[in-house]
């Protein structure tokens, strides 16, 4: 069995990334609307109905914004760690709870989903490999460094959403303020594109068939620079830049490279 994969947005003002097989999905955050993340799995033709659970990565609202309206209305549970739950801004209601912990493997039909715990300046951060039989496909999003953790599983998967938030140079060049340059690049922020570059280089096995690069920064990246980057060192692994502003392809993971739903994007088509 393969795996179908999509990012609906990617960015500071929203990530929900799809992750399901034949049967069954789970989101990976929802931090856009309800009504966002229907139209966009609508005209991606995925079915809302498979999605089986919300795995919240941390509490920052670009994670979490629409995940009341879409579990209520849905009915999907919301797999969070307790810390993550008290430091939620929203009051959960009427939709069911379940909580999860770091390193122990949570199943929903065919699929497994495992949490490790990351560096960010949330509570408890984690990110998440999504595992069908023999498949692995891992969302790395919000992580200030390429610790041993990240390391290990990155390099199991077949398909990642991978963070490349920043340029250094347009960082140091901009014009965010001090602290705010210092908390992007200080081991608990984001991930630069050098830094997932080197993860990539050094360690993505040799069966990655897709590299979905996320969590561009607006002002001190260029989606063309990244995909340049990115490309040039691929050695065969498809290149994907994901959005700030609309979903990518669904990408089918495990079998010949296909793309599902809308025609093939431009990969910096955005
Ligand atoms: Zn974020
Ligand atoms: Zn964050």
């Amino acid at each position: 069995m393969s795996l179908f994969i999509t990012s609906l947005n990617s960015g500071s003002n929203g990530n929900c990334y799809y992750v399901g097989n034949e049967h069954e999905a789970v989101l990976i955050d929802a931090g856009i609307s309800c009504r966002e993340t229907e139209k966009r799995m609508l005209r991606l033709g995925l079915s809302i109905q498979k999605v089986k659970a919300i795995f919240i990565s941390h509490e920052h609202s670009d994670h979490i914004s629409g995940v009341p309206v879409l579990a209520k209305k849905h009915n999907i549970p919301v797999y969070i760690t307790p810390g993550t739950l008290k430091h939620l801004r929203i009051i959960p209601e009427d939709y069911q709870i379940v909580h999860f912990i770091a390193n122990n493997p949570v199943t929903i039909g065919g699929l497994t989903i495992t949490a490790f715990s990351k560096f960010h300046d949330a509570i408890e951060p984690h990110s998440f490999i999504v595992t069908c039989k023999d498949i692995t496909v891992g969302v790395f999003t919000d992580i200030g460094v390429a610790c041993e953790n990240l390391i290990t599983h990155f390099s199991k998967c077949h398909a990642a959403f991978l963070e490349a938030n920043y340029d250094d140079e347009m960082l140091d060049n901009g014009g965010y303020p001090y602290h705010l340059k210092r908390r992007i690049r200080g081991g608990h922020g984001h991930l630069s594109n050098k830094q997932a570059l080197e993860l990539f280089i050094n360690h993505k096995p040799e069966f990655m068939t897709h590299l979905l690069l996320a969590h561009l920064s607006k002002n001190n990246n260029s989606p063309e620079l990244v995909y340049q980057l990115f490309s040039s060192n691929a050695n065969g692994t498809e290149v994907v830049v994901a959005s700030r502003y609309e979903e990518t392809a669904v990408y089918h993971i495990g079998e010949v490279n296909t793309v599902i739903g809308r025609a093939k994007q431009l990969a910096f088509n955005l």
